[in-house]
C-alpha cells in the first residue's frame, strides 16, 4: 500500500472522526442522569413495592377491626338481653337469677377484653394508614422526579444522537473519498487496536501510543519515500510525517 503524503493526511481527519465517535458512544453509555434515573426508578419500584405490602397491611387490619367490633357488638346484645330478662322480673328462682348475674358479669368482663383487642387493633391500622400515606406521597414524589429526569435523558439522548450521526455521516463521506486499499488497512488496524488506525508522528513520538521512536528507526523513517506507509513499531499504527516529525 502506498498513498500520498496530502491522502496519509486524511487518515489523520478519519481518525479524529473516529476518536468523537467512540467519545460520542462512551458519553452515551454513561450518562450520569440515565443513571441518576435508574436509580431513581429503582427506589420508585422499591417503594411501590412498599406501598402494597402496606396497604395489604391496611386492609388485613379493618378485616381484623370489623371482626373485632362484631365481637363486641354480639357480647353487648348479649348482655342487653339478659338484662331485660333480670329487669323484667319475670326470673324469681334465686339460682337462675344468680346465674343470670354471674353472666352479665362475665359478659362485661369479656366486653372490656374485646374492647381492648378492638382499641389496639384500630391503633395498629392508624399506625400502618399513616405508613401508608407516608409511602404513597414518597411514590408521588420520585414519579413526579422519575418522569422529570426522563424528559431530560431523553432530551441528551436526542441531542447525543444527532451528533453521532453527523460524525459518522462525515466520516463515511471522508472514507468514501480515501483509496480502497489504504482504509482497508487502516480499518484492520483500528479493529486489531482499538480507537484509531492511524497517528501523527509528532516530534520523534507516536502520538498513538506515545512511543519515541529510537534513532536507528527515525533514521529508517528519514529514508523512506513520502508515499511509503509508515508502521508505528509498538502500536502498529499508520504514522503520518508532518513538519513537526523531527526527522
Ligand atoms: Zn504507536
Amino acid at each position: 500500500v502506498k498513498a500520498e503524503p496530502e491522502v496519509q493526511h486524511q487518515l489523520l481527519d478519519l481518525a479524529q472522526h473516529d476518536l468523537h465517535i467512540s467519545q460520542i458512544l462512551h458519553r452515551r453509555a454513561h450518562l450520569p442522569e440515565a443513571k441518576q434515573a435508574a436509580e431513581l426508578q429503582d427506589r420508585l419500584d422499591r417503594i411501590s413495592a412498599e406501598l402494597i405490602a402496606a396497604e395489604t397491611i391496611v386492609s388485613d387490619l379493618i378485616r381484623e377491626q370489623n371482626r373485632a367490633d362484631a365481637d363486641v357488638d354480639q357480647v353487648r346484645e348479649r348482655a342487653r338481653k339478659d338484662q331485660e330478662l333480670l329487669d323484667s322480673g319475670t326470673i324469681n328462682d334465686p339460682k337462675q337469677l344468680q346465674n343470670l348475674q354471674h353472666e352479665l358479669q362475665s359478659l362485661a368482663r369479656r366486653q372490656r377484653e374485646l374492647e381492648d383487642v378492638e382499641l389496639e387493633v384500630m391503633e395498629r391500622a392508624e399506625g400502618a394508614a399513616s405508613a401508608v400515606r407516608v409511602l404513597a406521597e414518597q411514590k408521588d414524589g420520585l414519579t413526579t422526579e422519575v418522569n422529570e429526569l426522563s424528559v431530560v435523558v431523553a432530551g441528551l439522548l436526542a441531542d447525543i444522537e444527532e451528533e453521532f450521526t453527523r460524525e459518522q455521516a462525515e466520516r463515511v463521506a471522508l472514507a468514501e473519498g480515501l483509496p480502497p486499499d489504504l482504509l482497508a488497512l487502516y480499518e484492520k488496524i483500528r479493529t486489531d487496536q482499538g480507537g484509531v488506525g492511524a497517528a501523527r508522528f509528532h516530534r520523534g513520538r507516536c502520538e498513538g501510543c506515545q512511543m519515541e521512536l529510537p534513532p536507528t528507526e527515525r533514521e529508517a523513517l528519514q529514508q523512506a519515500a513520502a508515499d511509503a506507509i509508515i508502521r508505528c513499531e509498538e502500536c502498529r499504527r499508520i504514522l503520518i510525517r508532518t513538519d513537526e516529525s523531527g526527522l
